[in-house]
């Protein structure tokens, strides 16, 4: 637990999908896409990585269906805090953020 880290604080300010003792998966609140956060503040070896992109991905194929997504293991903004995102095929935002740009082609 890391103070003043917003996964770790783990607010429910978007509809969660999925928890179990290891992790969650709720929508990002900047993306609106699927977003997994580890429950320890810290980097997994690579087995539990491999478990909870799983269970990500088990998320986004029933939001955007099989092979409609990526995933985005890039932690942009909180860095030393595992997460990833399963972002919509060919975009970067879901449809539903207010900075999808699918629409202008999306360069993000
Ligand atoms: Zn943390
Ligand atoms: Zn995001």
């Amino acid at each position: 637990m890391d103070e003043g880290c917003l996964l770790c604080s783990a607010e429910r300010m978007t509809e969660w999908h999925l928890e179990d003792e290891d992790c969650w998966v709720a929508d990002c609140i900047v993306c609106m896409t699927p977003m997994i956060v580890w429950r320890t503040h810290g980097l997994p070896d690579q087995r539990m990585e491999q478990a909870l992109l799983t269970r990500l991905k088990t998320v986004a194929t029933e939001r955007y269906g099989d092979g409609g997504f990526w995933v985005d293991p890039e932690r942009r903004r909180i860095p030393d805090h595992w997460h990833a995102h399963a972002r919509p095929a060919g975009a970067f935002f879901d449809p539903r953020s207010t900075l999808f740009e699918g629409r202008k082609g999306g360069e993000g």
